[in-house]
């Protein structure tokens, strides 16, 4: 039974794409979560880097080129927005020294 996805904010599908690398991290990025199952980025897709948290799109070379939270269509920039403030809390939590 397939589940259904009822609330973009909490599930997301991942698929491998062809690898590809941050324009700003130089990260390896070689997979991509989307919000609906079976899709894939297509030329002008944003997303965001797992890695820096920068917003990226889909350049017509399906190479990713930095973008802004600002060139993201109004009805998508907040799922962006909480995806890039989540990502740039992890590097917080990750770059704090740990406790011996
Ligand atoms: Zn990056």
């Amino acid at each position: 039974m397939k589940r259904k996805t009822s609330n973009p904010f909490t599930h997301f599908h991942t698929s491998r794409t062809s690898p590809k690398w941050c324009p700003v991290c130089f990260h390896k990025l070689d997979s991509v979560s989307c919000v609906t199952a079976g899709e894939v980025p297509r030329v002008g897709d944003f997303t965001v880097c797992i890695e820096c948290a920068s917003v990226l799109r889909f350049n017509a070379m399906m190479d990713m080129e930095l973008s802004t939270l600002e060139d993201i269509p109004t009805h998508s920039r907040m799922l962006f927005a909480r995806m890039v403030t989540t990502l740039k809390e992890l590097q917080r939590v990750r770059s704090k020294p740990r406790p011996n």
